[in-house]
Formats: C-alpha cells, sequence, structure tokens
C-alpha cells in the first residue's frame, strides 16, 4: 500500500486532530502517502483531498476540532454515492481509508468495505458510546469541560444558596454526566441508562437542607429529559425552586488534554499499521489501557454499557 486517506466525519470532537497528525506522521514513516478528505464523506464523494505531508499536520496536535472539517452527509447512505466516492478514490491511488468518528461514520466505512475499499475506524466522539473501546477520543477533554463548568457554577451555587440543575450532551449515553458527576461531587446525576426516581432526588435534597446545606448540583444527561422540564417537575412536586445551566456546544470544543492526544496518536499510529498489515474492517479501541484491534461489526451489534457501578457509587459518596 503506497497511498491511504483519512477523513473526520459525523460529530466533532477534541483530538481529531491529533489522530490526523498520527495518521499522517506514522504513514509518511513507513513511507507511505496520505490523503486528507475534505468534509467527511461529502469530500469522499466528490474527491475533494489534498495531500498531507509531514509540515501540514505541524501544530495541530493541541488543537480542538478538526483540520480536515466534518460534516453530516445522508446521501452517503446510497450506494451510488458510496461507488462514486470509491472511483474518486481510485483515481487517486488511494488504497485505504481511516475514518475518525462515532458510529454512524463507522456505518459508513463498513459499507465502504462491502464494496472492495479496505477502512479503519478511529473511535472520536465526546459521548464515549462506541461498543468495544473504554475509551473515545474527545470524552475526556468533554470531561474536563464539564467538570470545570459545574465547579464556576457550585462556587455561585454556594454564595447564593442555589440549587443549580446542569444539562449535558448524551442522548443515548450518560457517561459524560457520570463521570462529570462523580468528579464534580454532583448531589443527583440522571442518566439514559438508570430509571431516576424524583422523590430520592427531593429527599437528597431535603437531607441536605436539614444539615444547613442550601445548595445542590443536579446533572442531566439531556437524552433523558431538558433540565426545564426537571426544573418544572421539582417545582411542582416540591415547590422547589432552581436554575439551570444547559453547557451545550462548549462540550464539543477546546484544546484536547493530554490523555485525548496520547489516545488519538496511539488510535491512529494503529490504524495506519492495521492497513498496511492488509486488514480491513476493523476499528481500533483501548481496553485495559492497551490499543487493541475488533470487528466493525461490533459496534452495530454490542452497545457501549455505561459503568454503573460509577452510578451506584456517586450516590454513595453524595448522601
Ligand atoms: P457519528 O459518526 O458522529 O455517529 P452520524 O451518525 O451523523 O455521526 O454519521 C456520520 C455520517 O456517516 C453520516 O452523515 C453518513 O454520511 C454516514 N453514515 C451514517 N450511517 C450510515 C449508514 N447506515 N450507511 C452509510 N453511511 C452512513
Amino acid at each position: 500500500m503506497k497511498r491511504i486517506g483519512v477523513l473526520t466525519s459525523g460529530g466533532d470532537s477534541p483530538g481529531m486532530n491529533a489522530a490526523i497528525r498520527a495518521v499522517v506522521r506514522k504513514a509518511n514513516y513507513h513511507g507511505v502517502e496520505v490523503f486528507g478528505i475534505y468534509h467527511g464523506y461529502e469530500g469522499f464523494i466528490k474527491g475533494k483531498m489534498e495531500l498531507l505531508d509531514l509540515g501540514s499536520v505541524g501544530g495541530i496536535i493541541q488543537r480542538g476540532g478538526t483540520k480536515l472539517f466534518s460534516s453530516r452527509c445522508p446521501e452517503f447512505k446510497e450506494k451510488k454515492y458510496q461507488l462514486q466516492g470509491i472511483e474518486k478514490m481510485k483515481e487517486a491511488g488511494i488504497e485505504g481509508l481511516v475514518v475518525i468518528g462515532g458510529d454512524g461514520s463507522f456505518r459508513g466505512a463498513y459499507e465502504l468495505t462491502k464494496l472492495g475499499l479496505a477502512c479503519i475506524g478511529v473511535p472520536a466522539t465526546i459521548d464515549n458510546d462506541i461498543a468495544g473501546t473504554e475509551f473515545t477520543i474527545g470524552f475526556d477533554t468533554a470531561l474536563n469541560t464539564v467538570v470545570s463548568a459545574i465547579d464556576k457554577i457550585r462556587d455561585t451555587a454556594t454564595s447564593h444558596e442555589n440549587t443549580f440543575i446542569i444539562e449535558v450532551m448524551g442522548r443515548d449515553a450518560g457517561d459524560i454526566a457520570l463521570w462529570s458527576g462523580l468528579a464534580a461531587g454532583a448531589e443527583s446525576v440522571i442518566i439514559p441508562e438508570e430509571p431516576y426516581d424524583l422523590d430520592d432526588i427531593i429527599t437528597r435534597m431535603k437531607r441536605g437542607e436539614a444539615r444547613n446545606k442550601k445548595h445542590s448540583i443536579i446533572i442531566v444527561a439531556e437524552g433523558v429529559m431538558p433540565a426545564s422540564k426537571l426544573a418544572n417537575m421539582l417545582k411542582e412536586k416540591a415547590g422547589i425552586e432552581t436554575r439551570i445551566t444547559v453547557l451545550g456546544h462548549i462540550q464539543r470544543g477546546g484544546s484536547p488534554s493530554a490523555f485525548d492526544r496520547v489516545l488519538a496518536s496511539r488510535l491512529g499510529a494503529r490504524a495506519v499499521e492495521l492497513l498496511l498489515e492488509g486488514k480491513t474492517s476493523r476499528a481500533v479501541g483501548i481496553k485495559n489501557h492497551q490499543v487493541y484491534d475488533y470487528d466493525l461489526r461490533e459496534i452495530f451489534t454490542a452497545k457501549h454499557k455505561a459503568d454503573t457501578s460509577l452510578y451506584t457509587l456517586s450516590k454513595e459518596l453524595s448522601i
């Protein structure tokens, strides 16, 4: 293999740039050229790409977002567009593709492997919701962003003796809520994986009040309900007044943490090795601190599971 492509697709996450850099540098180290494909599958279909040399990925390891831009490209689900993209790759002499993105992007990659293009998936999403890997690129940075925001909100909550509800990202996966709740000492955490109990949340707040603690922090994952809905429920059921903060897209940005840079470097480099070993339809991931690879299809057949022991621990530590 003398020439490969790399693209970033779906929701962006901090550390995607570090992964691109690792792909380019590792491939160049082995004498393989890398073309950066712009705007995810949109650029793949149109053949919008450029040769990335060593210098072109200099100074990006610390930058959030993705140098190659990302997109959602619904038409890519149609085979005719997939074939069109494969034709563009053939014309450019590209024999393998590294796809950096989430599970939707991996589905796209899997379709391409069925049409004969070798693809390796590198998991990058702040939600940490990809089956087969313990951590995805961007999760740690998002977690640190959320924790530092909660710390700031707690300062004012304490001064004014308020209860704050903080809505964080996570449609189906509660990892951001769960880990940030534990790290910031939230009084209650609501995640999609566990049924919530409004009475328990109220009891916890009342218990705090009884020992003269008049502020509290409740974290809710967006997939369960909006913060505003929870605020209404607490008001109606127990007359509790709350303030709400929706953290929104700040969770997706920012300079990647050291952990994410290291993870992205390891996974990006391993993806290139797999292509050079002649492998296809694999994803790279991390398990027990070790980089490993697994069948792309596992992402569709298995489901990422939140570590619910953290949920129990969080409850125990915030009595
Ligand atoms: P993420 O990769 O972050 O999960 P999406 O779910 O939006 O993001 O997927 C990103 C892109 O991957 C989509 O816009 C589409 O181009 C492609 N994709 C998603 N699902 C499929 C599928 N079933 N078949 C082919 N391509 C897909």
